[in-house]
């Protein structure tokens, strides 16, 4: 029996059997390239991206039009910064960012800095959400583009979006938003949400990894991109390559069954999340939350210990699977740069986890992760009511 518990899926999700089934014949009887006229192997593939398209679009109150396939959210990140960069240097060399963001952004944002860009760095609010003030005073004449995330990776803040861009409308400033873990989370709409550029990637939704999309408004103004990848000219020229069928498949089918089942699953998933929370408070003191109690992602909580190292509570308990920091950025010891942007200490910091439930979270493995972290924290503080740490673990934890 495996007695592991996953909850590390902001990191990524397991791929949804319906999701797989979905994409089976597109690895076989389907196989034919999109890009193929003159038969029906290629008619066929092409039938299946369009319905993807029209999957994705939906999800987040696009036309299927305005939708770029790409291999997953860095390519849309790369595509729709440095591609607005690019096609937009006569208008100025301003972009506005956090430094709460992926870090597809933060280096894509360093890349400009570098060739003569100037950059504005905004600070997260101590509870992880940027405030449309701090935008509001950053943009300036020459500002190109405001690059500001959905929801964060980290401790799961919402950002006020629709806030954002209205105030990028008024000022005629392209706003992107890196929604890779908004869609299919929480409703988005980047109609109401005034947005221009959105990305998203499939792994995050219970869809297969490398595959993702770029959305890109039409319509008056314009959002001007040069493309960063040439080739055959697949999608309207703004991402060559072959596309990738059975990956955009099963991005579609992710959209779908995330949006279908999103009025479900999120407060499902916001009861798990505090049963854990309250679960583990009412065991231990010296707990902190990270991110924000009203704007947060359903399944994301971000908790510090105090008087404990985060690899050694992860070490004491291997059979739940969680992150310290960003699992993008794990191997290294430096603490997460979200926290250290929120204001958070470096050794409460060092004491975080981050806890991502998902779709086939159950409530007996909420409650076991919440007694191994409960007996993990007691342990390393010397605080266990039972025998002390077995040899082996206090070994484990102080080497
Ligand atoms: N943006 C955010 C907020 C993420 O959490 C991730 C995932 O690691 C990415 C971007 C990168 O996505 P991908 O793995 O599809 O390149």
């Amino acid at each position: 029996m495996d007695t592991r518990i996953y909850l590390d899926h902001n990191a990524t999700t397991p791929v949804d059997p319906r999701v797989l089934e979905r994409m089976l014949p597109a690895f076989h009887r389907d196989f034919g390239n999109a890009s193929s006229r003159s038969h029906a192997f290629g008619w066929r593939a092409q039938e299946l991206v369009e319905t993807a398209r029209e999957e994705v679009a939906g999800a987040i109150g696009a036309r299927p039009a305005e939708i770029v396939f790409t291999s997953g959210a860095t390519e849309a990140i790369n595509l729709a910064i440095r591609g607005v960069a690019e096609a937009s240097t006569a208008r100025g060399r301003h972009l506005v960012t956090s430094r709460a963001e992926h870090s597809a952004v933060l280096d894509c944002a360093r890349h400009l800095e570098g060739r003569g860009w100037e950059v504005t760095w905004l600070d997260p609010s101590p509870t992880g959400r940027v405030p449309a003030e701090s935008v509001a005073a950053a943009l300036r004449d020459d500002t190109v583009l405001v690059a500001l995330m959905w929801a964060n990776n980290e401790v799961g803040a919402i950002n006020p979006i629709a806030e954002v861009g209205a105030l990028c409308r008024a000022r005629g400033v392209t706003l992107f938003t890196d929604a890779t873990q908004g869609v299919g989370k929480v409703p988005v709409d980047v109609a109401a949400a005034g947005v221009d550029l959105l990305s998203m990637t499939a792994h995050k939704l219970y869809g297969p990894k490398g595959a993702g999309a770029l959305f890109v408004r039409s319509g008056e103004p314009r959002v001007r991109l040069v493309p960063q990848q040439l080739g055959g000219g697949q999608e309207r020229g703004l991402r060559a390559g072959t596309l990738n069928v059975p990956g955009i498949v099963g991005l579609g089918a992710a959209c779908r069954l995330a949006v279908e089942e999103m009025d479900t699953e999120g407060p499902r998933l916001a009861r798990l999340r505090d049963r854990l929370e309250e679960r583990i408070t009412a065991e231990l003191d010296g707990v902190h939350l990270n991110g924000d109690r009203a704007h947060r992602l359903p399944a994301t909580l971000h908790l510090s210990f105090d008087g404990v190292e985060a690899e050694a509570l992860m070490l004491a308990m291997p059979d739940v699977a969680v992150s310290s920091g960003a699992a993008c950025s794990s191997g290294s010891a430096a603490p997460s740069h979200v926290l250290r942007a929120m204001g958070v200490p470096d050794t409460r910091a060092h004491g975080s986890i981050r806890f991502g439930l998902g779709r086939f979270t159950t409530e007996e493995e909420v409650d076991r992760a919440a007694r191994l972290v409960v007996e993990g924290v007691r342990r390393l503080r010397g605080t266990s009511p039972a025998t002390p740490a077995s040899p082996d673990a206090s070994s484990r934890v102080h080497s």
